[in-house]
């Protein structure tokens, strides 16, 4: 084992060189040095239930993305201006996993810069500056993807701080939101419309709907059954484009779908894509209509030094290649039912837990204090997420309240994992009451 320097030590230098607003998990973090599948390894040898990951879709340390990177990088790694294979073969590989109106990949390095460009294009196709997205919601932080986060948890004043050229619509949340219930989906989606017909009389109408087909930073919340359907129909009958950002529920990890969306019976205009596209690479992608690029072109070209570049696309072909080669979604579908079926009969022991939103390996035990008034046990959250650190399992609250575990481990997430989560969760549970 190699010698560490302390921990605490290194933390006060990371504090007094490194920006404190990008920062830690924990008040007192343990220092991280391996990571192999869903496990990381800490300098003391301590070894952590990763909960966290969804950006390593594949595991910690997968060996494909290593081979490959390391051949890349001998080989080449230039800019997307260069004409090389992995670039074609990526954006073909991506455009296969999509409806057919989709025939256009733009490469960029992370899902803000998706979401940013997937607004540009969208405010260009639609002629419109005007967007609508929904509360309770992270999309980036760039200026314009940050424009339109308006997850209260990341920014406290974003309620307050938005640019008058965005709506922001309720979070369609059917279990705590301003409507619950069967009948949710068409309740949200009637105040959406009427918000979007003011728009449009006051002489702004919405050209951009933005939004995550299953409320991620909420909690894995489901968008409720017909909204995101009428919202599309609304927004287009109005001349608007719509955006699902996938950044974070997409590529697989709902286990029933490879994209979020195709569970609401629509075809966006523009979809956004990152974090599993790498495995931690930087890669993300805007895939969409040739016809909404070509309302792009009179304002010059999109040009990334690193996005698309030899080394990115090789890296994000491998990454298609492991998914399907070790079945990730399917066992996104498999685990992560086993996972839900056993928080949900652990919800039947445990009165602090309200409810389990979230389907495949993605999804979220939202803790409260009272099952009428929904009351977020927000303290119980954070004492458990610390009391889970001690049992050695990474987990982290979220969600406006912060009264949401999210639950988003590696795609390659064992039953026996399942199990160890469960079980450790159970063991604070207990010990909290
Ligand atoms: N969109 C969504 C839905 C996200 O969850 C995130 C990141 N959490 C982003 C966009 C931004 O992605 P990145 O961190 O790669 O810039």
């Amino acid at each position: 084992r190699p010698t560490a320097a302390p921990s605490t030590d290194l933390l006060s230098r990371r504090s007094r060189s490194y920006s404190p607003i990008q920062g830690h998990y924990y008040a007192e973090p343990p220092r991280i040095e391996r990571g192999w599948r869903e496990h990381l390894i800490d300098v003391d040898g301590r070894h952590y239930l990763d909960m966290v990951n969804n950006v390593t879709v594949l595991g910690h340390g997968h060996p494909a993305v290593a081979r490959t990177a390391e051949r890349q990088w001998r080989l080449l790694n230039t800019n997307s201006r260069f004409h090389y294979a992995s670039v074609a073969e990526l954006s073909e590989r991506l455009l296969a996993t999509l409806p057919d109106s989709f025939d256009t990949v733009l490469l960029v390095n992370s899902g803000t810069e998706a979401v940013d460009l997937a607004l540009r294009l969208a405010r260009a196709f639609s002629g419109r500056p005007d967007v609508a997205c929904v509360a309770e919601s992270y999309h980036g932080w760039s200026l314009a993807a940050d424009a339109v986060s308006t997850s209260t948890s990341d920014n406290p004043r974003a309620a307050e701080t938005r640019p008058p050229w965005v709506h922001v619509l309720d979070a369609p949340n059917a279990y705590r939101g301003v409507h619950r219930g069967d009948d949710a989906g068409t309740a949200y989606a009637d105040d959406a419309r009427e918000r979007f017909d003011a728009l449009r009389a006051a002489g702004t109408p919405i050209g951009t709907f933005i939004a995550e087909p299953r409320n991620g930073n909420a909690g894995g919340i489901a968008v409720p059954p017909g909204y995101l359907a009428a919202v599309t129909e609304a927004v287009r009958a109005g001349g608007g484009v719509t955006i699902s950002d996938e950044v974070q529920v997409g590529y697989g990890r709902q286990g029933s779908v490879f994209w979020g969306f195709e569970d609401h019976g629509v075809v966006p205009d523009i979809v956004t894509v990152a974090k599993a596209m790498g495995n931690g690479h930087p890669l993300g992608a805007v895939i969409t209509r040739s016809d909404i690029v070509a309302a792009l072109a009179d304002q010059g070209t999109v040009f990334s030094s690193s996005g698309g570049s030899t080394l990115s696309s090789r890296i994000g072909v491998t990454v298609l290649d492991v998914l399907r080669d070790e079945d990730l979604q399917g066992n996104a579908l498999r685990t992560g039912g086993r996972l839900r079926d056993a928080l949900v009969a652990l919800a039947e022991r445990h009165p602090l837990v309200g409810t389990v939103h979230g389907q495949g390996l993605y999804l979220g035990v939202e803790l409260v204090r009272d099952h009428d008034t929904l009351e977020p046990a927000t303290e119980e959250t954070r004492l458990i997420c610390d009391r889970m650190l001690d049992l050695g399992v990474i987990v982290q609250p979220t969600g406006d309240r912060g009264n949401v575990l999210k639950v988003k481990p590696p795609l390659c997430f064992s039953e026996a994992s399942a199990d160890v989560f469960v079980s450790t969760l159970d063991r604070a549970l207990t010990e909290l009451r």
